[in-house]
């Protein structure tokens, strides 16, 4: 396990390190970290999603504000021209404010259409879209999520959405497969519901948008208490927080990691710029 989670070394790192030379062949970046409109707005915490590479799929999850910057400034470096994917869990700003930009870098050397984006279809409404049709023009395949739909992604990676409740808007966590690869899922934005331990009983490799410290019934987001009610049940080897809420980074990435790991599941707490080794050592 020691070697799973690399930390990239950059300098939002909270682990340190000294920086990779290059990236495993599947991995996931951790661009930002923050969760809630204070933290995105005081960028504590970056954000700009989880940057994602895995069996030939290569791309961006809920690129929020900074994305572009963030993909950029990354060491090793990545590129959004290298990109065949986007996806949005739901329309909220702090997971869409970049996607057009992205698909811009996406879309720029190619003369035919190309690449595949999947968001909600109130993300892609007639008249309030967060993808621009200008953008959209480019892109090959524009794949909506609903509930256990499964959507083919590049290098035979499959995506199956798993509906969640997040105030309002239509939001989706996925869960990514790809034969000979370890199982990895999201859960975004939502509160907790009794369909996530099965929907997500097969990953290998968990990553949880858990936004607060302790649960409050009128915010649709996952606690603490709620995570670790799932880890009880469910067991994958690694399980990544992300997603912070002032108060749960006051609470500190340590504790977290303490509350939530157990003798199958070892928890982490993502900093901005980590580097996670899908294929590591599990
Ligand atoms: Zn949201
Ligand atoms: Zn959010």
């Amino acid at each position: 396990m020691k070697n799973k989670v690399k930390d990239s070394g950059d300098e939002r790192s909270a682990t340190g390190g000294s920086p990779e030379t290059k990236y495993p062949k599947n991995f996931i970046r951790f661009l930002g970290t923050a969760g809630t409109r204070f933290v995105m707005l005081s960028q504590r915490r970056a954000t700009g999603g989880i940057w994602f590479s895995y069996g030939g799929c290569l791309g961006v999850i809920d690129p929020g504000p900074g994305s572009l910057v963030r993909i950029c400034e990354a060491v090793p470096p990545l590129s959004p021209i290298d990109i065949n994917t986007l996806i949005l869990t739901h329309r909220h700003i702090d997971h869409s404010s970049d996607l057009n930009v992205l698909a811009e870098g996406m879309t720029l050397n190619s003369a035919e259409r190309r690449g595949c984006v999947l968001l909600t279809e109130d993300s892609s409404a007639d008249g309030d879209s967060v993808l621009l049709k200008f953008a959209e023009k480019k892109i090959e395949r524009v794949c909506r999520h609903g509930d256990g739909r499964i959507t083919a992604l590049p290098g035979g990676v499959t995506a199956e959405s798993v509906r969640h409740e997040h105030h309002g808007v239509q939001c989706y966590g996925v869960v990514f497969r790809k034969e000979g690869l370890p199982t990895w899922g999201l859960l975004s934005d939502t509160s907790a519901l009794p369909s996530f331990p099965e929907r997500y009983s097969e990953c290998d490799i968990l990553v949880m948008n858990v936004t607060m410290l302790l649960p409050r019934s009128r915010l649709d987001h996952l606690s603490m208490p709620d995570a670790v009610s799932l880890l009880e049940v469910i067991h994958p080897k690694l399980a990544i927080v992300t997603h912070m809420s002032s108060m749960l980074l006051d609470y500190g990435p340590e504790r977290i990691a303490k509350a939530l790991s157990t003798e199958r599941t070892k928890a982490v707490a993502a900093s901005d710029g980590l580097v996670v080794n899908l294929e590591g050592p599990l």
